[in-house]
Formats: C-alpha cells, sequence, structure tokens
C-alpha cells in the first residue's frame, strides 16, 4: 500500500502519513458517482439551493479547524486561511442566488412556425483535480457550481494537502448524516497518478486547476474519450507602471501581491515593467516595502509571509534566481533562504533584468519581483503579451481613461487598471493561452457544466421537405 507523507512546510516535521487510493477505488469512486447521478440530476433547482444552503453551518462551525489544517499542511498564515471556507460560503450564495436566472431556458428564435429554446442539462459525472495554493477555494469553485447544475463529483485533490481533502470529505459526511444523498460527492486521495488514473474513467468532464504542465496532460489524455475539459492554469502575470502612477501605492500593492502567500497565486505579479523616468523612485519603494513584509511562522497571526509548500517550490525559486544572476540580474533585496528549519524564503527584488532570464519567462511561484525599465508603454504591453501565458495582468496610472486603453491591450484573462488578480463575485475567472480554457464564476462559466441543449420545436406540422 502507497501512502504519501504530509509535511509541515514550517518545521519539515511529518504530520501524517496517508494512504494512496487504489485504482480499484478510482473505479468504484466513478461507479458510485455515476450510480448517483440520475436521482440527483432529477431533484429540483431548489432542493439543490437547500443542500448548499445547508453547508454553510457546517463550514462556519469548522472554519477554526479547516483554517488550522491549510496553515499547518501547506504553510498559508492563518491571517488567510481563515478567510479561505469564508469565499466558499460567499460563493455559495452567490450561487444560490443567480442559478436560477443562470439556468434559465432561453427562447432564441421565434415565429409562427418554429420556436428553438436553450436549455441546461446537467453533463453526469464531474472530476475536479485541484491544486494546494488554495485547497479549499479551487475545490469549491467548480464544485458548487457543477453540483447546483445537477452533476455528482468525484474530487481528487493535491497530494501536498491530502488532510484539507479529508476534512472537505468530512464536511460532506456531516451533510450526508443530515440525508444528503451518498455519492454525489465522492473523495479519492492520491498524487499525479491517481489524477491521471481518474481522467482516464468514464466521466464526463474533467475541471482541473493546477500547473500547465499537467494541463497539457490531462488534455491528452482526455482525447479518447473527448472529455469537456475546464483548465485553469499556470501564469506569468506582467504589471505595467506608468509614468503617472502613484508610486508609492503601485510598489506596495505590486510586492504585497507578489509575495501574498509566498508567491505561490497563479495571479501573483512575477513581471514589471517600469517607465524610465520613474524607475529608480519604484525600485527603491520596492524595496522598502519587501523589508517590510514580516516573514515566520504562518501559525502566528501577525506573521505576512509563511513558507513555501514543499521543498520542490524553494528549488525552482532558487533555481531562477541563480540563472538571472548568472545573466547579469542584480538583486536588490533577499534571494536567500529565510531560516535554517523550514522552506521560508525572503522576499525578493531584481533589476537588470532581461527577457532571456527564466524568472521573466517561466512561473517561478514564489515571492519573487524583476523589475525591468522600459522606455515606452508599447514596449512594456509588447514585453507583456511576449509570453505563452495569459492569465491577469495589470496597469497603473492616475490616468484611468489610458489604464483602461492598455488594459484592452493585454492578452489576459483579467485584465486591472491599479488592481491585479481576480474581480469581484460575479466577474469571470480563467485565462487565454497556456494559462486557461473555459470560465468560472459567470453565467457563461455556470454553463461549462451543462450541455446547453437546442430544443427545436416546430409548431405547425407540414410536409415541406
Ligand atoms: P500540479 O499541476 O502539479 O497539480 C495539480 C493537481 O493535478 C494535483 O492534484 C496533481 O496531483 C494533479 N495532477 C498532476 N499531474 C496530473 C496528470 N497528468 N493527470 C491528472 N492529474 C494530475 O499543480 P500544483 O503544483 O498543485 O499547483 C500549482 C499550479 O497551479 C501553478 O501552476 C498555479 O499557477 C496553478 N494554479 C492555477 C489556478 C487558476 O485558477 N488558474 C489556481 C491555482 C493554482
Amino acid at each position: 500500500m502507497q501512502k504519501i507523507k504530509s509535511i509541515n512546510p514550517a518545521t519539515e516535521e511529518v504530520i501524517e502519513e496517508i494512504e494512496v487510493d487504489s485504482l480499484e477505488k478510482v473505479k468504484e469512486s466513478v461507479k458510485n458517482a455515476r450510480k448517483a447521478f440520475p436521482n440527483w440530476s432529477k431533484t429540483s433547482i431548489d432542493e439543490r439551493i437547500e443542500w448548499m444552503k445547508k453547508l454553510i453551518p457546517i463550514i462556519e462551525q469548522r472554519r477554526q479547524e479547516l483554517a488550522d489544517t491549510i496553515t499547518k499542511e501547506m504553510g498559508k498564515p492563518i491571517s488567510m486561511s481563515i478567510n479561505e471556507p469564508l469565499g466558499v460560503i460567499s460563493e455559495i450564495n452567490f450561487y444560490s442566488k443567480n442559478i436560477k436566472e443562470f439556468l434559465k431556458e432561453e427562447v432564441v428564435f421565434e415565429n409562427e412556425e418554429e420556436k428553438d429554446i436553450l436549455v441546461y442539462e446537467p453533463l453526469g459525472v464531474v472530476a475536479i483535480i485541484t491544486p494546494w495554493n488554495f485547497p479549499i477555494a479551487t475545490v469549491f469553485s467548480p464544485l458548487i457550481p457543477a453540483l447546483l447544475c445537477g452533476n455528482t463529483i468525484v474530487l481528487k485533490p493535491s497530494e501536498q494537502t491530502l488532510i484539507v481533502g479529508k476534512k472537505i470529505n468530512d464536511l460532506f459526511i456531516e451533510l450526508e448524516s443530515k440525508g444528503f444523498p451518498k455519492h454525489v460527492f465522492n473523495l479519492i486521495l492520491g498524487g499525479k497518478e491517481t489524477g491521471k488514473q481518474l481522467v482516464q474513467q468514464d466521466v464526463d468532464m474533467v475541471t482541473f486547476t493546477g500547473s500547465t504542465r499537467a494541463g497539457k496532460e490531462i488534455m491528452k489524455d482526455s482525447a479518447d474519450k473527448i472529455h469537456k475539459l475546464l483548465l485553469e492554469m499556470g501564469g506569468k502575470d506582467p504589471a505595467i507602471v506608468c509614468s503617472d502612477a502613484d508610486i508609492d501605492f503601485a510598489a506596495k500593492s505590486i510586492v504585497r501581491n507578489a509575495c501574498r502567500n509566498t508567491g505561490q497565486v497563479c495571479c501573483a505579479i512575477e513581471r514589471v515593467y517600469v517607465k524610465d523616468d520613474i524607475y529608480d523612485q519604484f525600485v527603491k519603494k520596492a524595496v522598502e516595502e519587501a523589508k517590510a513584509i514580516k516573514v515566520g511562522n504562518p501559525e502566528k497571526q501577525e506573521t505576512e509571509m509563511g513558507p513555501f509548500v514543499a521543498k520542490f517550490q524553494e528549488e525552482i525559486c532558487i533555481d531562477h534566481i541563480n540563472d538571472a544572476k548568472k545573466k547579469g540580474a542584480k538583486i536588490e533585496f533577499g534571494g536567500n533562504k529565510a531560516e535554517n528549519k523550514g522552506y521560508f524564503f525572503e522576499p525578493t527584488i531584481i533589476t537588470n533584468v532581461n527577457n532571456n532570464m527564466k524568472v521573466m519567462t517561466d512561473e517561478t511561484f514564489g515571492p519573487v519581483v524583476p523589475i525591468m525599465k522600459v522606455n515606452s508603454l508599447d514596449e512594456a504591453i509588447k514585453y507583456s503579451n511576449n509570453s505563452v501565458y495569459g492569465l491577469t495582468g495589470s496597469v497603473w496610472t492616475k490616468n484611468i481613461e489610458k489604464g483602461n486603453k492598455i488594459a484592452h491591450k493585454l492578452q489576459v484573462g483579467v485584465a486591472g487598471v491599479n488592481a491585479h488578480g481576480g474581480g469581484a463575485q460575479g466577474s469571470a475567472w480563467g485565462g487565454v493561452k497556456e494559462s486557461g480554457l473555459g470560465r468560472l464564476g459567470t453565467k457563461e462559466g455556470t454553463h461549462e457544466f451543462t450541455n446547453v441543449k437546442t430544443l427545436r420545436i416546430k409548431k405547425i406540422i407540414k410536409t415541406n421537405y
């Protein structure tokens, strides 16, 4: 029996050893989800909303326990972890309020002879495969609309956050004790191999959040069965700082964004292009801000940045920094491990960077802010778009109209003006190019979990063929 060690990245201590589910268990889970589908898909939307709402008090009651587990297992500061369950509650409320409108049948054509209607039917079994950086949010963002649309679920959470995965399962066990039908939600535990086994089963859709590398593999593995896919993948997000930016605000926001969750955020700023006339001032402020970040024990309330999730993430970061140094970059601040024990790292500001450095092209997923001087905004836009990724991007300026124009030119899923990352609830989430396929969070995002079927109704029966 294969086991995976769950390791606390702040102490490097083993928290628990968790058994990997067998291929038989993967197959059985998909079969169970398939068996549960006919009844669940026949429930009314009101009934499904009621069940989702019943999850809210269960989550509220376990909020601290969930947050503590996230912090212990992947090192996120407790002040951040505590908000993840709240985000789920807010998503349940959002969908409960809007799902009926999102799934309302729509007459798209009508004349005296024919009426064509779009109807939104559930797909069947949805496999959800998730990463560790937001181990609760990335599960529930697809899970809530998928369940509300009438699908059943097989979840495979990240091998880095298996205990969080088990805690999510506990929420559904408690819901089942209140009458929620069994096997509408199913959990399997394991790593990449288990994920691969799940993708190779007879599921109707795979929703995946994780690296572009794995997303591509999943796409290949889905080819035989033509699974419907929703892929939320990696990024190398650019930020453009204009001459007329509020430099204090921009430097602070950009550095804090880049170092949030130790830089382990898909939409973290990973490249900064600064107009030459404010470059020196911006770098100075960025260094001040990086120095101010409180790195340390993630269980302490005042900590702003915890450790990397694991050694492999630290290694990628060090590799990118060494590559940049070798090619002429200057480390303005940081660049080193922050403690002997645990995977702590210093917030890092790098200048003298160029487009041949990994730190400017590959996803670092670390608290690293490479800053490049540009002569014009056109140059900044060109560099921003010269990437295989296209998740989110931003422009920083006091001139909102100018910012708006530049934001329109960014090849990304979410473009911000004086803001970076996902928008408010109700906006779409997802990337372009190698960052994503499909959207979450809107009417269109909800339709990803349905068969958008056209019903053609001939009102007058006549033989005119
Ligand atoms: P990862 O791709 O290594 O793993 C993600 C999940 O996929 C895990 O559960 C893993 O076991 C599984 N997996 C890996 N290979 C697989 C395969 N071939 N078949 C099936 N399943 C497979 O990513 P990670 O290290 O867990 O997460 C970090 C990545 O996730 C970053 O690239 C980050 O940008 C991305 N991410 C994207 C978003 C988004 O919304 N776009 C959100 C969070 C994280």
